[in-house]
């Protein structure tokens, strides 16, 4: 209740611009605290292989339960996180207890699958970075071929650095691939010479793809050049069973989406699990 009231007295004799100021100052110091307070949460979305249609991934979606009390999401903090440098802290954090969730399922008997983690563009340019996740899946004994990172294409833009970084973790088994493909500078020369896994196509592309043409070319054109380069393709955003039907008729060949799942809890993420096939052992 105070705090509301400090924040009504800012809107009312600061003007705007300080107003923010102000707001973004209590983010800041807030989300400083999050990791000690434990407030930072991961939750699981899965993702499915098309032919045949089974689980084969998830990917980890960071959540922030603001004061115990709101949940924020990741659009609303990382951008914050990526320009104060906390990012660093809270990636490594969401590296490890990713790692470490999927190593625990896979010593419960679950078939293992892969573990996709976002990585902002200042984590890449990281110089240890590579030495971090080295330690990270020893620490955890997390199989690295399980584990998959998630970049952007602004990332890549540096293809010698990019690519040097690249090859040394798929040197130790880890796969990389492009989010949100098709929004940013994408060329067919650094996606010649990096060593990708995975393309996601962007969600943007996905929504209207019953009905806008374009989409549909942009998609269609994305699968096949992915293919010629051997390389795997996920549709982000799948909602429907008309989008669905689209990407099965253009060979896409995996997905992700509401449609399969809501991104949940690791406990609920176990227990849809346990829906589709009791553990093996
Ligand atoms: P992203 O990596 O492209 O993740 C996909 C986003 O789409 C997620 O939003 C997910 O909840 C949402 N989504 C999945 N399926 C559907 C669908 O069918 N329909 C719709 N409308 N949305 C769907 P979320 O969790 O809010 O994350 C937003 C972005 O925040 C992520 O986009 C990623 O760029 C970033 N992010 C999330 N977690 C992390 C993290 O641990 N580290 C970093 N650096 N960034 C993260
Ligand atoms: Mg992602
Ligand atoms: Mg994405
Ligand atoms: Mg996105």
């Amino acid at each position: 209740k105070a705090k509301e009231a400090g924040k009504d007295t800012y809107a009312l004799y600061e003007p705007e611009n300080e107003t923010k100021t102000g707001a973004r100052i209590l983010l800041e110091n807030d989300l400083r605290k999050s990791l000690e307070k434990n407030e930072l949460h991961l939750f699981y979305q899965p993702q499915i292989s098309l032919f045949p249609q089974r689980r084969i991934g998830a990917e980890a979606l960071l959540r922030w339960h603001r004061g115990g009390k709101e949940w924020i999401s990741p659009a609303d903090f990382i951008p914050l996180a990526e320009e104060t440098g906390l990012i660093l802290p809270i990636g490594e954090w969401v590296l490890r207890t990713a790692c470490r969730q999927g190593k625990s399922w896979i010593d419960d008997g679950y078939e293992p699958f892969i573990m996709a983690i976002n990585l902002s563009p200042r984590q890449f340019r990281q110089r240890n970075l590579v030495e971090l996740i080295r330690t990270i899946l020893e620490e955890t004994g997390y199989p690295p071929q399980f584990l998959e990172l998630e970049i952007t294409e602004g990332m890549t833009l540096d293809v010698e650095a990019a690519s040097h970084k690249m090859k040394q973790l798929r040197d130790m088994g880890v796969h990389i691939s492009i989010d949100d493909f098709g929004t940013g500078y994408s060329s067919l020369h650094y996606l010649k010479r990096l060593p990708i896994s995975r393309l996601k196509v962007d969600r943007s592309f996905v929504r209207d793809i019953e009905t806008d043409l374009g989409d549909r070319d942009i998609v269609k054109a994305i699968i096949s050049m992915a293919h010629n380069l051997k390389i795997t393709v996920i549709a982000e955003g799948v909602e429907n069973e008309e989008q669905l039907a689209f990407l099965e008729a253009n060979a896409c060949d995996e997905v992700q989406g509401y449609l399969f799942g809501r991104p949940i809890p690791a406990d609920e993420f176990r227990q849809s699990m346990d829906a589709q096939n009791a553990p093996k052992q």
